[in-house]
C-alpha cells in the first residue's frame, strides 16, 4: 500500500525498480513521493543475488545447497540491514530463525559442530561482555543475538574476519559521517547494518581473505 494515502497497490505498481521508474517515484493517486529506500533496497537485493550466483558459479564445484543457503542467508541479512538502518532495531525473530536455518543447513552440508560452537561463543560472548560492562549503552541485546547467529553461520575462524570488518567499516564510515557533519560523536550507529554487511562478505569470501592474510604473514 501507499504509506501516505494507504491505498492498496496493484501488482503492476509493485514490480521492483521498474514500477518506481515508471511512476517517477510518486504514488499514482496522491502524488506523494515513494520513500527512496524502496529503490535502493530493490537494486541492492538484485546486486546481492548476482554476487551470490557469481560466487557459486566461480566455485570449484557447484553445490546447490550452498547456493540456496547463501540466498536465504542474504535475504535475512537484507532484512536485518534495512530494518536496523531505518528503525535501529535488530528483529529477534529474524535472528533466531537465521540461527536455526543456518544450523540446519550447515549440519546438512556436513560441517562439524565445533567450529560453529567456537564461533557462537566468540562472537556472542564478545558482544555479551560489552553489553554487560556498558549495561546496554554500547551494544543492544539485538547485537548479542546477532553475534550468536553469525557464529553459527560462519564458524571459526571466519567469524574473526566478520568481527574485524564490522568494526573497521563502522569506524571508517562513522568518521566520514562525523567529518562531513552528518553525525556527531554521540550519535548511535545502527551496528546491525555493519554486522550484516560484514557477515555477507565473510560468507562469500571469508576463506579467500583468511588464506591471503596467512600467506601475507609468512
Ligand atoms: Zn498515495
Amino acid at each position: 500500500m501507499c504509506p501516505h494515502c494507504r491505498r492498496q497497490l496493484a501488482w503492476y505498481e509493485n514490480i521492483p525498480v521498474l514500477s518506481y521508474l515508471v511512476l517517477r517515484g510518486k504514488c499514482r493517486t496522491c502524488k506523494n513521493p515513494i520513500p527512496k529506500h524502496f529503490i535502493f533496497v530493490e537494486l541492492g537485493t538484485a546486486l546481492v543475488f548476482v554476487l551470490v550466483a557469481w560466487h557459486s558459479l566461480g566455485s570449484p564445484e557447484l553445490v546447490p545447497a550452498v547456493f540456496f543457503r547463501n540466498i536465504i542467508f542474504s535475504i535475512l541479512l537484507i532484512v536485518i540491514f534495512v530494518y536496523d538502518w531505518l528503525y535501529q532495531e535488530i528483529l529477534p525473530s529474524v535472528v533466531w530463525l537465521g540461527a536455526l536455518v543456518g544450523l540446519g543447513f550447515n549440519i546438512y552440508l556436513g560441517y562439524s559442530l565445533l567450529p560453529m560452537l567456537i564461533g557462537l561463543l566468540v562472537a556472542g560472548g564478545f558482544f555479551w561482555l560489552q553489553y554487560a560492562i556498558s549495561k546496554g549503552r554500547w551494544l543492544g541485546g539485538g547485537d548479542v543475538r546477532m553475534g550468536f547467529m553469525m557464529g553459527i553461520w560462519l564458524g571459526w575462524p571466519a567469524i574473526l574476519l566478520a568481527l574485524f570488518l564490522s568494526y573497521v567499516s563502522g569506524a571508517i564510515i562513522g568518521l566520514l559521517l562525523i567529518a562531513t557533519g552528518k553525525k556527531q560523536l554521540s550519535s548511535s550507529v545502527p551496528f546491525g547494518t555493519y554486522l550484516a554487511t560484514a557477515t555477507f562478505v565473510s560468507l562469500l569470501w571469508g576463506k579467500e581473505v583468511i588464506s591471503w592474510y596467512m600467506n601475507f604473514l609468512h
